[in-house]
């Protein structure tokens, strides 16, 4: 039952989960921890308005890729639910650079806009990295900003942090998953996910303190890495890659992934499923998130999240 609290206890003792946690049946309910989030969310929203100032998004979309609109469609509704103010700026597939790079500007000396996300991919005329780099870093609420990224790196608090990572973070103290000390493999060392996933679970203090090992595509024997880990956060973009045998027993296994297969019992043709084998490796695991219901409703919790802290720290 969605919502519901259940009591799981940790099966290794190192990675175990003694907290009262939205966990049915080992499975991670994604959904009802980030309803935590933002209803959390929802309390700063209404104290910051009270003080004059509504926290706002602005999402830029170019082009008509439809995942991305799909995406944007997702953060534009949350944010309006949650009372914030935002606009999601649509441009053409063929904008240049330099119209891209004005939005931003327009963006940035914009009061009322606390928060700038650019919908990546962006298409091929367009350098991404400049893109990200022009984003103001005290409005970058997707954390993707070398001053965002080098903060995370080095442990200051004060800079935003990717929302991946950060509501699988979430998701970990939430579900009471004991994460010092722990073996954690990530796979996938993306910029989005992977790399500050494995900076946040190597930091000093609350919430980190595991031992974190990075695998790639180029990554000898990615089992043996696997199968060591007591948390295992799989962020590769490939459907079901990791079977139950690459998995340790009792560990805890975040599924990133999100991808579409064929599925001829569907009306639209195709599914949705991760990076794990979910049937298969819950038999193994002691805690698993679902694809859906899993990471993806925590990535915009943390959005969010991070959209009231830029309009707090913003008016302070
Ligand atoms: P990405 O940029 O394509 O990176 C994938 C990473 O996985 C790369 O580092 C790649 O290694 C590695 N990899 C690919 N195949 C591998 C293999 N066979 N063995 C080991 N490593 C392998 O993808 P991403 O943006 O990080 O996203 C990963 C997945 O998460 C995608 O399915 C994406 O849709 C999903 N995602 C979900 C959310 C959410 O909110 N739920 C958010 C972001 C992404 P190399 O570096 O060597 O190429």
């Amino acid at each position: 039952m969605p919502g519901d609290v259940a009591r799981v206890k940790g099966r290794d003792g190192r990675a175990g989960v003694a907290l009262s946690a939205p966990v049915h049946d080992k499975v991670i309910d994604g959904a009802a921890i980030a309803a935590r989030v933002l209803a959390d969310v929802r309390i700063e929203v209404e104290r910051l308005k009270a003080g004059g100032v509504t926290p706002g998004l602005s999402v830029v979309l170019v082009g008509d890729d439809a995942a991305s609109a799909v995406y944007v469609r997702s953060k534009e509704s949350t944010s309006r639910e949650l009372g914030m103010a935002g606009e999601t700026i649509r441009l053409a597939a063929s904008v240049t650079q330099s119209e891209l790079l004005s939005t931003v500007d327009r963006l940035n000396a914009n009061e009322a806009v606390h928060g700038i996300l650019v919908q990546m991919p962006l298409p091929r005329q367009i350098d991404a990295d400049l893109v990200l780099r022009r984003i103001r870093p005290d409005k970058d609420v997707d954390g993707f900003h070398p001053v965002n990224v080098g903060k995370l790196v080095i442990g200051e608090r004060d800079g935003f942090v990717p929302c991946t990572p950060a509501g699988i973070q979430y998701m970990l103290e939430a579900c009471g998953v004991k994460t010092s000390g722990a073996d954690c493999v990530v796979v996938g060392r993306s910029n989005i996910v992977g790399k500050p996933m494995a900076a946040l679970m190597v930091q000093q203090g609350s919430g980190a303190d595991a031992t974190v090992t990075i695998c790639h595509s180029r990554t000898r024997d990615l089992a043996a890495h696997t199968r060591r880990a007591d948390i295992l956060i799989v962020a590769a973009g490939r459907p079901q890659m990791i079977t139950a045998d690459m998995v340790k027993r009792g560990a805890v296994v975040i599924d990133v992934g999100m991808n579409r297969i064929p599925d001829a019992t569907k009306k639209s043709g195709s599914r949705l499923v991760g990076d794990v084998d979910f049937d298969r490796v819950r038999e193994v695991a002691s805690l698993i998130t679902p694809v859906p219901g899993g990471v993806g409703k925590m990535t915009i919790a943390m959005l969010m999240r991070n959209t009231a802290r830029a309009a707090a720290r913003a008016s302070s």
